[in-house]
């Protein structure tokens, strides 16, 4: 299901081409990512060519259960990760922190 140019961002889960994380960003993250334009890595860091199960989000399911239980209700439409492997680094998670974002891993090992 995934072609190995895809990725998916860490933080919400959308999966976008790398070409798309550089040339437009996250839609959700990139004021917290910054991934546009970005030559460091950012890419490579934070979102992960390994991810399991997608999902569709539209104007039609934003309030279904499938959203709400990715926690995507409030990002904008595309195509999600149900499960992304790999975590944020360490410094990238301090910074998400420091602007009062909690960081939930989304490769199954996060606990409510
Ligand atoms: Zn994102």
């Amino acid at each position: 299901m995934s072609s190995r140019s895809e990725r998916a961002c860490m933080l919400c889960g959308i999966i976008q081409p790398f070409k798309k994380f550089y040339s437009a960003g996250c839609p959700n993250c990139e004021s917290l990512l910054h991934y546009q334009d970005n030559e460091d890595g950012q890419i490579q860091d934070c979102t992960s060519p390994s991810f399991e199960g997608t999902v569709a989000l539209g104007a039609d399911n934003k309030e279904s259960w499938v959203a709400r239980w990715l926690r995507i209700d409030s990002f904008a439409p595309g195509l999600y990760a149900v499960k992304v492997n790999g975590k944020l680094p360490p410094d990238i998670i301090r910074d998400l922190e420091e602007q009062n974002v909690i960081y939930r891993p989304r490769d199954g090992s996060a606990e409510d």
